[in-house]
C-alpha cells in the first residue's frame, strides 16, 4: 500500500465493507454500544441506484423478526410489511399440494413480505441517529492489507483516497466479494442456468396473506403476498429463456405466467417493472482469515427459492455482533482470531445446512426426469402426511432452529 498516503486519525473498531442490507443491518447492531463502527459503501447511501435496495421484495423469516425486534427496528419494518400466514406448495401438471399454516403452530405469521426499498429507508433513518457509527460513501474499498493488531485499508472517494486502520473489517460486500479475495479465501461456484425474473402485479382476487410457491418445467414461480392486494413475483426461468420472457409485453409475458400459475387468485393483470437476476450458488470456503470476517452473500449466495438469502445472513449479523460484543465487554480485541474462530464455529453448520437445503430443493424441482417428478410428489406428500416432518420444516425454514443468538431471544448484546 501506498506509504505516501497520509494516516489519518479515524481508526476503527468495525469497519464494515458493503452497505447493503446485511452490512446496514449490523451497523445498526453494533452502533449501540462504545465501539467506533465505519460502513464503508460505493454507491450514495440509500440511494435509489444502491443495488441491494431495488425492486425485489424480500420474504423475512419469524426468526429475523426477532432479530430485528432484538434491534429496535421492527415497529418501522412491520409497518411497511405483509404478513405471510400461509403458505400453499404445488407442482404444475401434477395434482397435490402442501400447506403450511401459521395459525396451526400458534404463529401470526410465518414471515413478512417487505420491499427491500422499505428496508433501505429503515437503515438509513436508524443509521443517520447512531453517532459513533461513520458512513463513508460513495467510496469504495480499493485495498486491504493484514497488519499484527490492525487491518490497513485504502478507501477511494471522489476527493481522493484515505488510509485508515480496524482491529476488524466485515466483509458484508455481496457475491462477488473483494474483500473475500484480499483475505485469500476461495470461493465454489455453481452455475444454475437459470434466472429469476422479479415484478409486483395485481391479482383479480385478494392474496389473504398466502404465499404460492409452484414449481413449473422452466423451474419455481413465488406469487408472495404484499401490502395493498399487490403480489411479488418471483419467475425462475431458464437464463437463455430470460431475454425472450423479458421482452414480451405485459399481455403476452401475464399469458405465460398465467398458463404455469392457474387461476388460484383469478386474473393475474396490473404487472409493474420486470428486472432479472442470473442465479448461482456461491460459497466461500471460510468464513474468516485474520482481522476479517465475512457476512451474507459475501459468504454465501443462494437461489432464491427458499428465500433464504438475507434472513441466513441477518443471522450471520447477529451471531457476529454477539460474539464482538462479548469481547468488547472482555475487554479483548474484537479481530482476535478466537473471537473469528467463535463465529465461524457457531455459523458454519446453519449455513451449510440451509445452503444444502436450498440447493436439493432447487435440483429436485427443476427436472422433470420421472423418477425424480415421482420422488418430490412423494416427499411433498410424506411432508403433508407427517406432522412432526412438517414442524421440523417449518422451524428450519422460519430461521427458529439451532442456537439463537440474544438478540433473537430479547435479551441486549
Ligand atoms: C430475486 C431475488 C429474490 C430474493 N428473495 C429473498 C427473500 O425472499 N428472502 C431472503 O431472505 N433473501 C432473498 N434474496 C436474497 C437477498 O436479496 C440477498 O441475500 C441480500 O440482498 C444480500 O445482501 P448483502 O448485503 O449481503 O449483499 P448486497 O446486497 O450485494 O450488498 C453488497 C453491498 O456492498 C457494496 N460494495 C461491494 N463492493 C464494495 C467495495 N469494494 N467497497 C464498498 N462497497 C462495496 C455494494 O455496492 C452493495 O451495496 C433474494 C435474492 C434475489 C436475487
Amino acid at each position: 500500500m501506498e506509504a505516501a498516503l497520509e494516516r489519518t486519525a479515524s481508526d476503527f473498531d468495525v469497519l464494515i465493507v458493503g452497505g447493503g442490507m446485511v452490512g446496514a443491518s449490523l451497523a445498526c447492531a453494533l452502533g449501540h454500544r462504545s465501539l467506533h463502527i465505519g460502513v464503508v459503501e460505493s454507491f450514495p447511501f440509500g440511494a435509489a441506484a444502491q443495488p441491494g435496495y431495488d425492486d425485489r421484495s424480500i420474504a423475512l423469516a419469524y426468526g429475523t423478526r426477532r432479530i430485528f425486534e432484538g434491534m429496535g427496528l421492527w415497529p418501522e419494518i412491520a409497518a411497511t410489511a405483509a404478513p405471510i400466514e400461509r403458505i400453499h406448495v404445488s407442482d404444475h401438471g401434477h395434482f397435490g399440494a402442501t400447506r403450511l399454516r401459521a395459525e396451526k403452530y400458534g404463529f401470526e405469521a410465518l414471515g413478512y413480505m417487505v420491499e427491500s426499498r422499505a428496508l433501505g429507508r429503515v437503515f438509513s433513518t436508524a443509521l443517520a441517529a447512531l453517532p459513533r457509527v461513520e458512513l463513508i460513501s460513495p467510496a469504495r474499498v480499493a485495498e486491504i492489507e493484514t497488519g499484527s493488531d490492525h487491518m490497513r485499508v485504502r478507501i477511494e472517494q471522489e476527493a481522493g483516497a484515505r488510509l485508515v486502520t480496524a482491529r476488524l473489517v466485515v466483509g458484508a460486500d455481496g457475491a462477488e466479494s473483494s474483500v473475500r479475495r484480499w483475505g485469500g479465501i476461495d470461493v465454489r461456484r455453481e452455475e444454475y442456468g437459470q434466472s429469476a425474473i422479479i415484478a409486483n402485479l395485481t391479482p383479480e382476487y385478494p392474496h389473504r396473506n398466502i404465499a404460492y410457491e409452484r414449481f413449473t418445467d422452466s423451474g419455481p414461480l413465488a406469487l408472495l403476498p404484499m401490502t395493498d392486494e399487490r403480489c411479488s413475483l418471483v419467475w425462475t426461468v431458464r437464463t437463455e429463456q430470460c431475454a425472450t420472457v423479458l421482452a414480451l409485453d405485459d399481455r403476452e409475458f401475464l399469458a405465460r405466467l398465467q398458463e404455469r400459475f392457474g387461476t388460484r387468485l383469478g386474473r393475474l393483470r396490473r404487472i409493474g417493472a420486470r428486472a432479472s437476476y442470473p442465479l448461482a450458488l456461491v460459497r466461500a470456503c471460510r468464513y474468516t482469515a485474520p482481522r476479517l470476517a465475512l457476512i451474507g452473500n459475501a459468504a454465501h449466495t443462494l437461489h432464491p427459492i427458499a428465500g433464504q438469502g438475507f434472513n441466513l445472513g441477518l443471522r450471520d449479523v447477529a451471531a457476529l455482533a454477539e460474539v464482538i460484543c462479548d469481547a468488547a465487554a472482555a475487554g479483548q480485541d474484537v479481530g482476535a482470531s478466537d473471537v473469528l474462530a467463535r463465529y465461524e464455529a457457531w455459523r458454519l453448520r446453519d449455513q451449510r445446512q440451509v445452503l444444502r437445503a436450498t440447493d436439493s430443493l432447487v435440483r429436485l424441482f427443476s427436472n422433470e426426469f420421472t423418477p425424480l417428478v415421482l420422488a418430490r410428489k412423494a416427499g411433498m406428500l410424506l411432508v403433508d402426511l407427517l406432522p412432526p416432518a412438517k414442524r421440523m420444516l417449518m422451524r428450519r425454514a422460519m430461521g427458529l432452529a439451532g442456537r439463537q443468538p440474544r438478540l433473537a431471544r430479547g435479551l441486549p448484546l
